[in-house]
């Protein structure tokens, strides 16, 4: 949440900005701001709503500079108006500063400051920051240098950062510093950018560091040190050269990032496969957990740890790992894990998932396990982010950068890992080969079973327009599918605004019921597998009270389709392989729904992608 971006070197840093922040816009959207330092002035533009808003306000104006920071926000303390949009300025009006995360204990620091004269302006927790950095620097009875002043406010703070700060009084320094909040510094020639991702570096460089949590990097001149925050100790860190394209990260030739990245799913399920196949064997090759491996083949329990889509992604990975591998797995919110007295021993193996890798309570609940004294293994998309950086060790999904706020391409990539993952273990303990190998082959033909989902749009545009209209939606499945039905639900919530609810299918007679009439749409997942007649059951059940009855099987027969006001039909697959296949194709449905509704895709309403706050 909230996107930073600095910049200094040779070029006008407006234009990198704002190009930062458009990139960086997935992560909030409240509002955006710059400030630029030029002929020692300090000049500062904020607005609230989205970037294009405070561009075009910028066009309007000759302001420029070669150092300078922004910030596109995802409001937590203050609502999301122009003053309480970042950069912050000090009182002198000499310091800017831009934040990611929450100053949990701004309200004491507000007091002792307000207490000292220092008036405020915005009601955000963010602002304190510059006001104690100012206070430190300008009202201080001893002189200290500015990088001091700002080590000595992040020391008093409590909470979560990621901040960049200048000062004109410095012309030529950037700050920048990280606890909890992620940074990505990038090193080009003769210029430094400094970001949440890379995704603003890469136009200008592909060498980063990656900043750790009590790190602090001061720019200044051309040359850039890394030391820790409270201590100044010198870190020594590696150099990374990252390899993401910029096509990787643009829309291309569809409306929306979540439209490109549903149709990416052609290849993304493939490219986190491979390489990772033994057919011959019937089962899987996983590298990036091979140390752990014999830990994990022998744990008494698995943890698996997540939030929201991924958090579905762990329910499956559940049903399949205690299918194949026997080994109970107990499927923890992070939000909750991480405050909970959970019961973790040396025996037990925590599974982190995380698109971004830097999920706040994800990495908290990694933190936690850690300490107890056990394994942490993390599913992650992004390479480089602090979870995949935190945990001992952990299997990346390859789907390329997912930008649109709802996850799509991540989560079905995540469950194709979970998939390889129990299969893997399976392999070592009863299955046997054959099983593997059916499971494999099932895999492996994956991309033609998307390209038939794609290829039916036209049906699920049919059911999109004749139920927009709709207040509620139930989505209802069995077993693997169970988690399948909420995140459809949880899809269709996020970008149509539509309320919805998943189910087992069973557990509709148990209150839901209530719910059906003839306004109610309920999106059942009817594979033909062992609980098919259970679900048809459940339609009738549903027929009998009028609901309108939209089906999603690998097979259709005559009483499905006489029970069913729609019938959307995918390829025959694997009972295990067949959640991710239906996944595509209620993304499908959400995101048609939600263009009837006239709802915006990659920028829901008070939502952003990496949940990098509490
Ligand atoms: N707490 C800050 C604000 O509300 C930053 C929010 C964030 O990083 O998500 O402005």
């Amino acid at each position: 949440m909230c996107g930073i971006v600095g910049y200094v070197g040779s070029k006008d840093s407006i234009p990198v900005l704002l190009r930062g922040l458009k990139r960086l816009e997935y992560r909030g959207y409240d509002s955006a701001g710059v400030a630029v330092l030029h002929e020692n002035n300090l000049h500062f533009i904020k607005k609230a709503g989205k970037v294009s808003s405070l561009q075009s306000f910028i066009d309007d104006t000759t302001i420029k500079g070669n150092l300078g920071i922004a910030h596109t926000r995802w409001a937590t303390h203050g609502e999301p108006n122009d003053i309480n949009a970042h950069p912050h300025i000090d009182h002198t009006e000499k310091i800017a500063l831009v934040h990611n995360g929450i100053i949990e204990n701004y309200d004491s620091i507000k007091q002792a400051l307000i207490k000292r004269g220092v008036p405020f302006t915005s009601n955000t927790d963010s602002e304190v920051l510059v006001q104690l950095i100012s206070e430190l620097y300008y009202n201080n009875n001893e002189k200290i240098s500015f990088e001091d002043a700002v080590r000595a406010a992040l020391q008093e703070v409590i909470g979560a950062y990621g901040i960049v700060v200048i000062c004109k009084d410095e012309p030529n320094k950037l700050i920048a510093a990280r606890m909890g909040s992620p940074l990505v510094l990038g090193i080009g020639e003769g210029e430094f950018l400094i970001a949440s991702d890379a995704s603003p570096i890469i136009e200008y460089t592909r060498n980063v560091i990656y900043l750790d949590d009590n790190e602090l990097v001061t720019i200044d001149d051309g040359h850039y040190s890394i030391s820790k925050i409270d201590s100044k100790n010198i870190v020594n860190k590696t150099l990374t050269k990252i390899d993401l394209t910029i096509e990787e990260i643009e829309k291309g030739e569809f409306p929306h990032f979540m439209l490109k990245e549903i149709h990416d799913q052609q290849h993304s399920i493939s490219d986190t496969m491979r390489g990772r196949f033994n057919l011959e064997d019937g089962t899987t090759q996983l590298g990036g957990i091979s140390d752990y491996f014999s830990n994990i083949l022998s744990a008494s329990r698995i943890y698996i740890t997540a939030c929201g889509t991924s958090w579905h992604a762990g329910l499956i990975g559940k049903h399949l790992i205690e299918e194949y591998a026997r080994v109970p797995v107990h499927v923890e919110y992070a939000s909750e894990f991480r405050y909970r007295n959970v019961i973790i021993d040396s025996d037990t193996i925590l599974i982190a998932i995380s698109q971004s890798g830097e999920t706040a309570d994800t990495l908290a609940a990694i933190r936690k396990t850690k300490k107890l004294g056990a394994i942490t293994l993390g599913i992650c998309n992004v390479v480089g982010s602090t979870i995949s950086r935190e945990t001992h060790a952990g299997i990346f999904t390859h789907t390329g950068p997912e930008i649109g706020v709802a996850s799509t391409k991540a989560f079905t990539a995540q469950l194709t890992i979970l998939i390889m993952l129990a299969l893997k273990l399976g392999r070592k303990k009863n299955v046997s080969k054959n099983r593997g190998k059916k499971l494999i082959r099932a895999l492996r033909d994956i991309d033609q079973d998307v390209v038939s989902i794609l290829k039916n749009s036209d049906e699920v545009k049919k059911v999109a327009k004749n139920t927009w209209k709709a207040n509620n939606f139930l989505y209802l499945g069995r077993g693997v599918n169970f988690p399948i039905a909420l995140e459809g639900a949880l899809k269709l919530k996020e970008i149509s605004y539509i309320h919805a609810e998943g189910y087992p299918a069973a557990e509709m007679k148990h209150g839901p019921i209530a719910l059906i009439d003839e306004n109610m749409p309920v999106v059942f997942i009817a594979p033909q597998d062992d609980s098919f007649s259970k679900v048809l059951a459940n339609i009738e059940e549903v027929k009998a009270r009028n609901g309108i009855i939209i089906t999603i099987t690998d097979k259709k027969n005559n009483l499905l389709e006489s029970l069913s006001d729609y019938i959307l039909t995918i390829p025959n697959t694997h009972k295990h392989v067949f959640p991710i296949t239906c996944s595509i194709i209620l993304q499908m449905l959400a995101y048609e729904l939600a263009i009837c509704r006239g709802c915006e895709i990659d920028q829901p309403r008070n939502l952003a992608k990496s949940v990098t706050v509490e």
